[in-house]
């Protein structure tokens, strides 16, 4: 049995003998010496053979880079000069005595240094040999120390771990269901969970009263971003606690793991209306370290001649608003381009812009194309609204509320990442006070959240202004990024039926689809609301990686697909028999 990994040795283990695991991460040889560095998932350890062990020595002359080998050896300090201090093992080496060569591996497909510059796709076909990279490796472990530290705090405090199905009914978190036929009853398809939502409302039915899960959920959308079709939630519903209670425990969760795990204390989280976000922000996940706002113009445009203000300007959908970035008037003209292309990702169709000079020459100290279509009463009380200064730079943006929101919103991160603005190192928040609905542009309405969530209105002012009507949800947001999010749900049969009403759900296809929940409903449905967290994300946070894929062992392409094995595969025709499937194209055609 291994006595050490290879990582923990050091000084102390002085004139001890050790055995050890491994794989040969480098052999050198140095004229007649041979010194092979073992790695573990612990760190490296240099471990040297002399010729005088022989048939030992031979051995180690003939491994090659991540042969598996057993080692015994004596630990022993190095000599002054070949102290290592890179290493954390760099003060000591082990004087190899015996080596045994548990398995050969071929040449690996790409070096496990950490400066492995090879494409994402050939790292995950040969993920397993990926995950050998020490920086991989602590990733992993930070991960497993997330879920530990969070399962100890709900454990503490009273939450109870229960599973919930994999196999189970459609869930509406606006995202299409994987789904999976059932060979036992022909043409019928069992869903994947989207969340455990509706399985964790009927846990508190149950009187379990408070319950967690770190859950797997699964999502069928066009890939966009940085997403993955399954991902982990830290799910957790609570019975008898108002919004602020959970808010309250579950920001102690976040602090505390901070804390905990990377030493570092977040400030109490602000709160801030959705409102707010999206009008200062342009966002309901906004990244307050960076110091940027966007500011409403609508007034001051609506008189100027120039179309592309004016119009959006008048119009009860459009949004006009200015941008200030302060330093920016250096940016290029080529910069500046860059980012009305970056936008246009958005919709948005032209990015205007207006250099502050020197702000005490009135119009004169302005360079910009569209000073031409403003007088100097305009000019003078955009400056003052804005407070310019000299060396700004002032964007604009003039549409639909929605794509300035979103093209406005996302140069402002843009730009703030760009010139390094970051004020802080951590910004979190909560956003409240979610509307209920929203226009899907075909004049329905569809939830913000998912349809159990809680109005703070009473069921007839619902139904009378449903898109005034806000919810009684919660969204915790980290630096531009959505941790996660919940909501006070509904327990009142009625109320939920008006919902359904709402949402074009009539009463058939209510018991259909959620007849189960509305049944349990009448039969003691305690007041009662939950949240999830993204575990993959608030990881990826924590590590500072790039992307989710980077902190998931086993993550799928953008394109939902897992280059390592190949899934989704190909069945056979007698499997889809079996299944009652009929394919109308084979795999692979057009
Ligand atoms: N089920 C919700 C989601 O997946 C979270 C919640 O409301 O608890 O977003």
């Amino acid at each position: 049995m291994r006595t050490q990994y290879c990582g923990a040795l050091d000084t102390s283990y002085i004139d001890q003998t050790v055995t050890l695991y491994g794989w040969i991460h480098r052999r050198r040889d140095h004229g007649g010496v041979i010194f092979l560095d073992l790695r573990d998932r612990e760190g490296i350890v240099q471990v040297v053979f002399d010729p005088d062990t022989e048939e030992h020595f031979q051995r180690a002359d003939r491994v090659r880079g991540e042969y598996v080998i057993r080692v015994v050896g004596r630990v022993r300090a190095r000599t002054e000069g070949t102290i290592n201090p890179e290493m954390v093992t760099g003060e000591i080496e082990v004087l190899g005595k015996e080596l045994e060569v548990l398995n050969q591996a071929e040449t690996p497909p790409f070096q496990l240094d950490e400066h492995t510059e090879v494409g994402e796709e050939v790292r995950l076909r040969y993920r397993y040999v990926d995950l050998r990279r020490p920086e991989m490796i602590s990733k992993l472990r930070l991960r497993s120390r997330i879920t530990s530290e969070i399962r100890h705090f709900l454990d503490e405090n009273g939450f109870l771990d229960i599973e919930t199905p994999i196999l189970t009914r459609e869930t509406p978190e606006g995202a299409r269901d994987y789904l999976v036929p059932s060979r036992t009853h022909g043409g019928k398809f069992f869903a994947l969970p989207q969340s455990p939502q509706l399985f964790k409302q009927l846990l508190m039915v149950s009187g379990m009263d408070r319950y967690y899960q770190i859950a797997r959920c699964f999502r069928d959308e066009d890939l966009r971003a940085d997403r993955q079709p399954e991902f982990t939630q830290i799910d957790i519903e609570a019975s008898f606690l108002s919004n602020d209670q959970i808010m309250s425990i579950t920001e102690n969760m976040i602090r505390q793991l901070f804390q905990n795990v990377l030493d570092v204390e977040l400030p109490p989280l602000p709160r801030m209306t959705y409102h707010e976000a999206m009008s200062r922000y342009g966002s309901d996940r906004p990244d307050l370290r960076i110091p940027l706002e966007l500011v409403d113009i609508d007034d001051l445009m609506r008189q100027v001649e120039f179309k592309v203000f004016n119009g959006p300007a008048n119009d009860p959908k459009g949004r006009v608003v200015a941008l200030k970035v302060s330093g920016g008037a250096k940016l290029s003209r080529k910069e500046i381009d860059d980012y009305t292309k970056y936008i246009s990702i958005y919709g948005a169709r032209g990015l205007a812009w207006i250099k502050v000079n020197d702000i005490a020459a009135g119009a004169e100290g302005l360079q910009s194309p569209i000073l031409k279509f403003m007088n100097e009463q305009v000019i003078e009380q955009l400056m003052q609204r804005l407070n310019a200064e000299d060396g700004d730079i002032i964007f604009f943006g003039a549409d639909k509320e929605k794509i300035v929101n979103e093209a406005i919103g996302a140069l402002r991160v843009k730009v703030g990442e760009d010139l390094n603005l970051f004020t802080c190192q951590w910004a979190p928040l909560w956003v409240v006070d979610f509307p209920m609905f929203e226009d899907d542009g075909k004049g329905n309405w569809t939830p913000l959240h998912h349809p159990f969530t809680s109005p703070s209105c009473s069921a007839e002012e619902l139904r009378d202004n449903p898109g005034e009507a806000l919810s009684i949800a919660y969204d915790m947001v980290l630096n531009g990024t959505e941790l996660g999010g919940g909501s006070i749900r509904i327990h009142d049969q009625a109320l939920q039926n008006t919902v359904f009403r709402i949402l074009g759900i009539d009463e058939d296809r209510a018991r259909e689809k959620f007849g189960f929940l509305l049944d349990a409903l009448k039969f003691g449905c305690p007041p009662h609301g939950g949240l999830a967290f993204g575990l993959d994300r608030l990881v990826m946070l924590m590590t500072g990686a790039d992307s989710i894929r980077e902190v998931i062992a086993f993550p799928k392409t953008q394109s939902a697909h897992c280059v390592m094995t190949d899934a989704p595969g190909i069945v056979t025709q007698q499997h889809l028999r079996e299944l009652n499937i009929n394919l109308r194209k084979q795999p692979g055609e057009a």
